[in-house]
């Protein structure tokens, strides 16, 4: 895996979770990362939103939070 850096804030490193909800999110092959607290902004929802749906896709069993 590569190593990238939030996009907006240059966070780095990004967490599995972070990377895993940003290709669910922006598409599996989006270019670009954000953190937990700009992707919450970037799609003008709360951290804990992001937080629910990483949970629900954890529970899916999807293989990009495994
Ligand atoms: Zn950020």
């Amino acid at each position: 895996m590569k190593t990238t850096q939030c996009v907006s804030c240059c966070k780095q490193p990004l967490s599995k979770d972070e990377y895993g909800i940003c290709m669910k999110l922006l598409g599996e092959d989006t270019e670009a990362f954000y953190c937990l607290s700009c992707l919450a902004d970037y799609l003008d929802v709360t951290e804990q939103d992001i937080l629910d749906k990483i949970e629900e896709f954890k529970e899916e069993g999807c293989k990009l939070f495994s």
